[in-house]
């Protein structure tokens, strides 16, 4: 058996784990970072991870929330990241000798999905998180599709609509910008003076501005009417997105992961009947399923793209010698 370390790097947290060839986590490690620190807190995190390791380590896999050049796999922006060493991945593979891979976080939770999790055994399939962002991934034809440069699949700043709420990116009417956590939050807090008496306002004391998506979801759970409609209003606009993808990738499943489903099942029910809607019947739509890895897709997607990085070395060499 053959073993990687898996890495997610968040803006709070460094998550390692050692993986598998079969994607089985068979060791997990936390630590937690301060904002300032970021991407420069890793190569301690990863002399630890190793430290602790009881199986040997072949390769290392990093995910990271940013712009993640292919293949160089040099990291040429992060919103939500601190870091100063855009060539970080190459550092830290001539420090210790493996191949690592530095890969965008929602590309390797797709290709996690696709070997392992919701989406084994397809083709073609897309992955799509929902958080307090919005991310993507592409699988086409077996193999992940990253683009020219690989920063495609940026599923949260497709624009959908031409004059809509600010984005986090500093563009208008982004899919993120109206269908994410955040777009909750704001939903629920520009709705609120309709609801004087909903379960939504009474759990941050009357306090509109206070609302965020996290309080609808527990509203949503004790039925609270308003909670519900946003969550439905807010799987509809999800639902939009999703159309555009599945007309331009007609892949065969679209697996939606990300904490924002875990407020409420009916998100992913209004993202699928908005979806039929938009096929008008013609066709059938593409499936759409949950995530089934959880929060440990990237660390597991990142250490399987290492693993397959580290074997087709491992082919050279010996065609070479
Ligand atoms: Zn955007």
């Amino acid at each position: 058996m053959r073993y990687s370390l898996g890495v997610d790097v968040g803006g709070t947290k460094i998550l390692g784990a050692v993986v598998d060839e079969q994607g089985a986590i068979v060791a997990k490690t936390r630590v937690p970072t301060d904002q300032q620190e970021g991407l420069d807190a890793l190569p301690e995190a990863i002399d630890r991870f190793l430290a602790e390791a009881e199986q040997p380590i072949g390769s290392i896999g990093l995910a990271v929330a940013g712009f993640v050049e292919y293949p160089s796999g040099r990291l040429l922006f992060a919103p939500n990241l601190s870091f100063s060493n855009p060539g970080i991945g190459e550092d830290i593979s001539r420090e210790y000798g493996f191949p690592v891979v530095v890969e965008n976080d929602a590309n390797a939770a797709a290709w996690a999905e696709n070997r392992f999790g919701a989406g084994r055994g397809t083709r073609n399939m897309l992955m799509v998180t929902v958080g307090t962002g919005i991310g993507g991934g592409i699988i086409c034809e077996g193999k992940l599709y990253r683009g020219s440069r690989g920063f495609g699949a940026e599923f949260g700043h497709i624009p959908v609509s031409v004059d809509g709420p600010a984005c986090n990116c500093g563009s208008r009417g982004c899919l993120e910008a109206v269908a994410s956590g955040t777009a909750l939050g704001r939903m629920a807090r520009e709705r609120a003076p309709e609801h004087l008496d909903s379960e939504v306002l009474r759990l941050v004391g009357g306090n509109a501005e206070a609302i965020t998506g996290a309080v609808v979801g527990k509203a949503a759970d004790i039925r609270d009417p308003f909670a519900v409609e946003l969550l439905w209003d807010l799987g509809t606009l999800l639902g939009v997105g999703l159309a555009g993808l599945a007309k331009a990738f007609d892949p065969e499943m679209i697996v939606v992961g990300g904490g924002v489903l875990a407020e409420g099942e009916s998100i992913l029910a209004a993202a699928r009947e908005e979806l039929a809607a938009r096929y008008q019947g013609q066709v059938d739509p593409p499936v759409v399923v949950s995530a089934s890895l959880g929060n440990d897709a990237g660390v597991v997607g990142a250490a399987q793209l290492s693993l397959e990085a580290a074997a087709s070395r491992g082919i050279g060499e010996e065609h070479g010698g």
